[in-house]
């Protein structure tokens, strides 16, 4: 559920007429709903209850916007991070770094150093190298990093292969034959604290039993590990539970279902639980404001040329992804075309043969769904200006990031020797 509604035949973000933020910020404008935030956390939460003490860590790669991470934060979510960038914006909203996990395969040391300073909960590593690396930097800083390895469990998660990191082909964590020798050469390392054990296996997953199969090999790991003499504290679960895009998408399972399911599986695990969902409490809570520039004739569907393009979001291009499209004052009139942005690419292409909603030039339309890997993908290419982003509270509304304009951000003098 969501709360972009029709109100008195024009969209609305609660209680925003969207017409009202293009003609106040102007178009392309990413708008998010603060109300749609709280009840996606709300209700995660809610799946998660009978699990004891979970910790709830929002993948901020999705989305982050300063006002939704402090939103999020409000909620007592903490952080999912993947660079010292992530870690700093993490902070700023109010996250304790005790909420604080920090995954990626490419940490650095200076990221390290960083995060170790400030007492991330902790490290999820994915390479021994990674972990020797850690030791260094713990060491030189007279502190203890706690740490994880992220399991590869080698299952095909079905979903698109460039969202799919838990097969033995992506790069992404450590494969179970190697994870105990993995695991006893960090505990031999000066500076680490082995504490956890984590898996992710892919986004926008729309079945449990992918899920299911990883999260058994992970109570297998912990068994071993257990065996061995490992005091293990934080099972970190990952994200990657979908959501759903519109008429004809595969259906997600609930949180209710994945939170049962959860609960089934880890039953026996006497271990505190760690989850990292982006889309799934962003996705449904964001769209991509964009006003129609023409409409081209086409051999078999017209052309809607609109002015957001693959820079503001990238999904499309990416991922074949499909977003809903609607018209922010539907006529009622329906037809069947191409919607595409302005940049020189063919790849620049939000959709092809779409039934929608009719529409004319200078009509404003919305791309639904567009609060996750939305604006945090956006980029300047064609020297277009990065994508500004309001947030909607009620009646309330706020410009949450400015328009930018890349080519003067990025501007510097020519050379003089040139
Ligand atoms: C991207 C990512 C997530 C979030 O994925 P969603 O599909 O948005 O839930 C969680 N954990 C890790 C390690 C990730 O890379």
């Amino acid at each position: 559920m969501d709360h972009f509604d029709l109100n008195d035949g024009a969209l609305h973000c609660d209680g925003v007429p969207l017409e009202t933020i293009a003609a106040e910020v102007g178009t392309p404008v990413y708008v998010y709903s603060h109300a749609t935030l709280v009840r996606h956390a709300r209700v995660l939460k809610e799946a998660l209850a009978a699990l004891h003490d979970p910790l709830v860590a929002f993948a901020v790669k999705a989305n982050p916007n300063p006002a939704v991470l402090a939103t999020l934060a409000g909620e007592g979510l903490g952080a999912d991070i993947v660079s010292i960038g992530e870690y700093r914006l993490a902070r700023a909203a109010g996250m304790p770094p005790s909420t604080i996990l920090f995954s990626g395969v490419g940490k650095d040391a200076a990221e390290m150093a960083e995060a170790l300073a400030g007492d991330v909960l902790q490290f999820n590593l994915e390479s021994v190298e990674e972990a020797h690396m850690l030791s260094v930097v713990a060491v030189a800083a007279g502190r203890t990093a706690q740490v994880a390895f992220r399991l590869n469990p080698d299952v095909d998660a079905g979903t698109h292969a460039k969202i799919t990191t838990g097969n033995a082909d992506n790069k992404f964590g450590i494969p179970a034959s190697q994870a105990l020798d993995a695991f006893r050469a960090a505990r031999d390392l000066p500076g680490l604290e082995v504490t956890g054990v984590t898996v992710h296996i892919g986004s926008q997953l729309t079945r449990l039993d992918p899920l299911e199969a990883a999260f058994q090999r992970l109570g297998e790991l912990i068994s071993t590990l257990r065996a061995d003499g490992f005091d293990l504290k934080i099972a970190d679960l990952g994200g990657g539970l979908g959501v759903p895009y519109g008429p004809g998408q595969p259906e997600p399972p609930t949180p209710e279902a994945y939170g049962a399911m959860v609960a089934r599986v880890t039953r026996d695990w006497n271990i505190r639980l760690a989850f990292e969902p982006g889309r799934l409490i962003s996705g449904n809570a964001g769209v991509l404001l964009t006003r129609v520039v023409r409409v081209k004739p086409g051999e078999k569907h017209p052309w809607v040329i609109v002015d957001a393009a693959m820079n503001d979001l990238m999904r499309p291009a990416l991922y074949d992804a499909y977003h809903h499209i609607a018209a922010v004052r539907p006529s009622g009139r329906r037809w069947t075309a191409n919607v595409v942005g302005p940049v020189c690419e063919s790849g620049d292409t939000f959709a092809l043969a779409r039934e929608m909603d009719a529409v004319a030039p200078g009509d404003l339309i919305v791309f639904r769904t567009a609060g996750a890997y939305g604006a945090a993908m956006s980029n300047g290419y064609n020297s277009r200006e990065l994508t500004p982003e309001v947030l909607v509270k009620g009646d309330k509304w706020a410009l949450v990031r400015r328009r930018i304009n890349i080519a003067d951000a990025a501007a510097a003098p020519v050379p003089s020797w040139l």
